[in-house]
């Protein structure tokens, strides 16, 4: 062999080896939340945390299902966040909190990381799943994000399930609020998916009613694609909860990435330096969960506790390992 022929020999050898070490080491992974905040003490109400316990393992089974028979992450993604905003217990779709002028305006975003393809509405007011008006942005518009009138008139051209009436997202409990603002009910419950699906695809997901008392037309960060939710599959997916207005200035799901991918830090490390170190812990109050390529998760937060919980499986296992948690302890529903 010619030196030269030797050299892209070794070249090429060296990339299938580094390739190798970098492989998906899961088969698939996938990792939900359901909001941070001041909910640590609800561990010493069993009943009440028993609610979210299963409601975390509803999702997580719900994303298992598809991504065990070879569904895409984005499939997972969309039927977790839709079952999540089907269910009162969180902030998203019906359960959302409410702006200060009585209204509903519910956020989403989506994104997969084999393309960088991303969807996202924001302050929509009549769309049942806020998740699938994101998706159908992301795959039947050019655009990535749609506000307002304009992201309902498309849901409905797209023929998205609409509700004719906005209070249609208010709960018993939210009802309160539009009546009385109080702010010591204030709820956290934004919901988030991230996913590593067989085929080595990342893919976020994340949808919300905003935060309590928002100013009419605000945004948060979980519509903004690189603050709320980002994925990329050189690196990772993240979806944030948490004071929004932080988590746009310090651009949280795509620093995170980037500290992966410059900084090779693995994604506990970059998630707990953003979420404990560059996130000011008062006032950037929140927290995220992550995935990256391999199939490594974290789920840092520097609140009280943070509804999350992880599903995966192992290569060459057929066993699957979950685990669910509101405050530090880690439970598992079921089997
Ligand atoms: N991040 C969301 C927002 O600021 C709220 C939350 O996650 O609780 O709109």
């Amino acid at each position: 062999m010619k030196k030269n022929g030797m050299k892209q020999w070794l070249v090429a050898a060296a990339l299938l080896v580094s390739t190798a070490a970098m492989a998906q080491e899961r088969e698939y992974v996938i990792v939900v939340h359901g909001g941070a905040g001041a909910m640590g003490s609800l561990e010493e109400k069993p009943e009440i945390a028993q609610q979210y316990y299963n409601a975390l393992d509803s999702a997580l089974l719900i994303g298992d299902k598809i991504l065990a028979a070879g569904g895409e992450g984005h499939e997972a993604v969309r039927a977790v966040i839709n079952y999540f905003e089907g269910n009162p217990l969180f902030n998203a779709g019906i359960g959302a909190t409410v702006a200060a002028d009585g209204s509903f305006e519910l956020d989403a975003s989506i994104m997969e990381g084999k393309d960088l393809s991303a969807g996202a509405v924001a302050g929509v007011e009549h769309v049942k799943h806020p998740i699938n008006a994101a998706y159908a942005v992301k795959t039947q518009s050019p655009h990535v994000m749609l506000s307002g009138v304009g992201a309902e008139e498309f849901a409905r051209e797209q023929g998205l399930e609409m509700v004719e009436d906005n209070l249609y997202f208010a709960t018993p409990k939210t009802m309160k609020w539009v009546e009385q603002f109080k702010e010591e009910s204030k709820k956290n419950g934004t919901v988030g998916c991230v996913v590593l699906d067989k085929q080595g695809n990342l893919t976020a997901g994340t949808s919300t009613g905003g935060m309590l008392r928002k100013k009419w037309g605000r945004i948060g960060d979980s519509p903004v694609i690189g603050a709320g939710t980002y994925a990329d599959n050189a690196s990772c997916a993240v979806s944030c909860t948490g004071h929004g207005e932080y988590f746009i200035r310090h651009a949280v799901a795509f620093n995170l990435c980037a500290r992966y991918k410059y900084l090779n830090e693995t994604v506990e490390q970059a998630a707990d330096y953003i979420i404990h170190k560059e996130l000011n812990t008062d006032a950037g109050n929140g927290g995220l969960i992550a995935v990256d390529r391999k199939g490594n998760f974290a789920m840092p937060y520097n609140s009280q506790g943070m509804f999350r919980g992880f599903l995966y499986k192992e290569k060459g296992s057929s066993e699957v390992k979950k685990g669910c948690a509101i405050g530090q302890k880690v439970v598992t529903v079921g089997k």
